[in-house]
Parts: C-alpha cells; sequence; structure tokens
C-alpha cells in the first residue's frame, strides 16, 4: 500500500494533505492509497478524507492530540510495517521535515526529502527535488522495500474528492510515552488567508519605503486580490513586518498561481523562496533590479504611484 499521514490543524484537513493524495494517485502503484489519521477527535478529517483515497486508517487518541515527533514517528513506523507500505508519504511540512528522518531510521529506509515530483519505474521509485537555493532540480531514485518520501508544499496540484467514501479502519497504537510537552503557545490571528494555502501573494520589500508604506500598498492591494501577504527579509528585520510573513531562503516557501514583488531587488535568498511561482510581476523603479530577470511581467516606476492606480482599477 501507499501509506500517507494526513495534515490537519484545526479540525481542517490541510491543503499540502490533498497533494499528498495527488503524489499517491501520479504513482499508481500497486495497493490500496491509504490515509493514517493520528490526533483526537479527528472523527471529521477522516470523513473527509475517505473521499479522497482507497481506505482510512484512524488512530483517535487523547495522547495524540498534540503533535509530537516521537509519537508520530512511532506511530508511522508501526502502521507502514504492519500494513506492508511500500512508500510513505509525509508533509515536507516544520512537524513532517521533523519527523520524517525518525520514520526513515526506525524503518531502516532511504528518504526523500522534500520532493516536488514522484514517479514509480519498476520496483524503483524517481523523485526530483530541488537544491542549491532552488536553481538546480536534482533526480534522485530509491529502490527499497519501504520508502519514505517528504512532498514539498505547492509542488503537486491538489487532488479532487471522489463520489464515494472510503472504509475506515481504527487501529491501536503502542506509543512510547512523551516525553516533550508544549506549556505554552500563542496563536499569531490574521483575518488574511495563510501564505503557504494561497493562490495570489502580494510580498513588499525596502522599496515600499516604511511600514505605513507597506499597509497602503501592499496590504492593500492583497486585500483587494484576496491574496496572501509577504515580505523580505530587510523589512522583517526593520521591524515592518512580523517573520511569519517573510519569503526566502531563511522565510517561507510558496508557489502561488501570482505572485506579486512590490519593491523588491530579487536577492538569490529572497527568489529561493518563490522562484517556482506559476506568474510572478514585479514592481521596481530599477530597470536593472535582479528581480526582473525571473519576472514575466515587469513595470518599471514608483510603486507608490503604480500600486494604488492598480487597487483603484480593480475597484472600478
Ligand atoms: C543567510 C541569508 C539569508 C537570507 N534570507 C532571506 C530570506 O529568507 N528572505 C529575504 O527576502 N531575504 C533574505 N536575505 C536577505 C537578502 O540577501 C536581501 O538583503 C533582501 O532580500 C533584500 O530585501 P529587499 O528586496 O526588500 O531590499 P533591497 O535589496 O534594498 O531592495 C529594495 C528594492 O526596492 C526598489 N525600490 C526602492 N524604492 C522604490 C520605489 N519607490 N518603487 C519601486 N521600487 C523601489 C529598489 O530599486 C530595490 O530594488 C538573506 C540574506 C542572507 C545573508
Amino acid at each position: 500500500m501507499i501509506l500517507l499521514v494526513v495534515e490537519h490543524a484545526d479540525g481542517k484537513v490541510s491543503k499540502s494533505s490533498r497533494e499528498m493524495i495527488a503524489a499517491a494517485r501520479a504513482l499508481r502503484r500497486e495497493g490500496p492509497i491509504t490515509a493514517l489519521v493520528l490526533g483526537s477527535a479527528v472523527a471529521a478529517i477522516a470523513a473527509e478524507v475517505a473521499f479522497s483515497v482507497d481506505q482510512v486508517l484512524v488512530a483517535d487518541m487523547p495522547e495524540l492530540a498534540q503533535y509530537d515527533a516521537e509519537l508520530w514517528a512511532a506511530a508511522v513506523a508501526q502502521i507502514a510495517s504492519e500494513g506492508e507500505a511500500s512508500v510513505v508519504l509525509i508533509a515536507g511540512s516544520r512537524s513532517g521535515r521533523e519527523y520524517s528522518p525518525r520514520v526513515a531510521v526506525k524503518l531502516d529506509s532511504p528518504l526523500l526529502e522534500d520532493v516536488v515530483s514522484l514517479q514509480s519505474k519498476g520496483d524503483s521509485l524517481i523523485a526530483e527535488r530541488y537544491t542549491y537555493l532552488a536553481r538546480v532540480t536534482e533526480t534522485v531514485e530509491a529502490k527499497a522495500p519501504i520508502v519514505i518520501a517528504s512532498i514539498k508544499p505547492g509542488a503537486f496540484t491538489s487532488a479532487t474528492p471522489r463520489a464515494n467514501a472510503a472504509e475506515q479502519f481504527d487501529v491501536d497504537l503502542n506509543l512510547p510515552p512523551r516525553r516533550l510537552h508544549v506549556t505554552g503557545k500563542i496563536t499569531e490571528h490574521s483575518a488574511r488567508i495563510s501564505l503557504e494555502e494561497a493562490e495570489i501573494v502580494v510580498s513588499g520589500g525596502r522599496g515600499v519605503g516604511s511600514a505605513e508604506g507597506f499597509t497602503r500598498l501592499v496590504e492593500a492591494l492583497a486585500d483587494q486580490l484576496g491574496a496572501a501577504v509577504g515580505a523580505t527579509r530587510a523589512i522583517v528585520d526593520a521591524g515592518w513586518r512580523p517573520y511569519s510573513e517573510q519569503v526566502g531562503q531563511t522565510g517561507k516557501t510558496v508557489q502561488p498561481k501570482v505572485y506579486i514583488a512590490i519593491g523588491i531587488s530579487g536577492a538569490v535568498q529572497h527568489l529561493s523562496g518563490m522562484n517556482k511561482s506559476k506568474v510572478t510581476v514585479a514592481i521596481n523603479r530599477d530597470a536593472e533590479a535582479p528581480i526582473f530577470k525571473i519576472a514575466d511581467y515587469g513595470i518599471v516606476g514608483d510603486a507608490a504611484q503604480i500600486v494604488p492606480a492598480i487597487i483603484e482599477a480593480l475597484r472600478r
């Protein structure tokens, strides 16, 4: 079977799970596509994914109420070996990247990390992944009884649900005792769509002039388009925007349909977080700015004049 570990948060199946289902379908391997749902009070999650896979395994336990790398690794390794999985798919999220190597060690399996494409070739699994700040695409072949792969968020188009729901099975797990306890959590509240989920991202850099300029130009355009907001490290370091909005090598990686870069020079560290966007639009007053080398559409001019004109045109 192909085992995929469902990611969910706040009672919702995450986009990365639907992308993993697409990756599993594309493999066209023998055996059922099996979704593993780990957590507490996850009946609704299991019911939702049942419409997209061949079977659902549910471990609904109070011990799993909070994510923990050791527990997740133990659970996934147990189910993968008991179910004789040939492939285990894990989301390339922060948590997935944390526990997938542990699963690989427990199963003595190869790990394909952060893959952007995956296909079967005979007994092997062929994966592509980005390296050198996403400037090089590497092809890797893995051959083993069980191969673990973490799937880069945004690399696959979300799978569409089917008409009929698959069967669900409860599973028993032998979990180790929890050794880490989260003792506090502060959630940042934002009415805006998250960077990872957004189809359109509007990002700003130093060229917006100030924190106020960011609100007036970047946030206003994002609101008009129903887009998420991103920022460069320069303005995060300057305290204009929170780190959660930083796009790039040391921030988030996004692959939206449209990425609008306003007053961003296009440093390689920024590009590595957004250069797989489907369409990039750059607004910069310097025609020589490196961002124009990767942009599909470019506007050379002062953002303070151009962006309000775009917002006004959209409003009309
Ligand atoms: C180890 C390391 C990791 C890093 N990680 C990241 C990362 O994750 N993300 C990231 O973004 N950066 C990262 N950086 C920083 C990166 O190298 C750049 O310094 C940063 O991206 C530059 O941000 P910027 O484009 O906002 O600023 P600048 O490079 O100063 O560019 C500002 C741009 O605005 C234009 N501009 C100015 N005024 C206007 C105007 N009125 N209208 C239109 N355009 C205007 C200018 O022509 C210029 O091109 C990292 C650096 C290092 C060393």
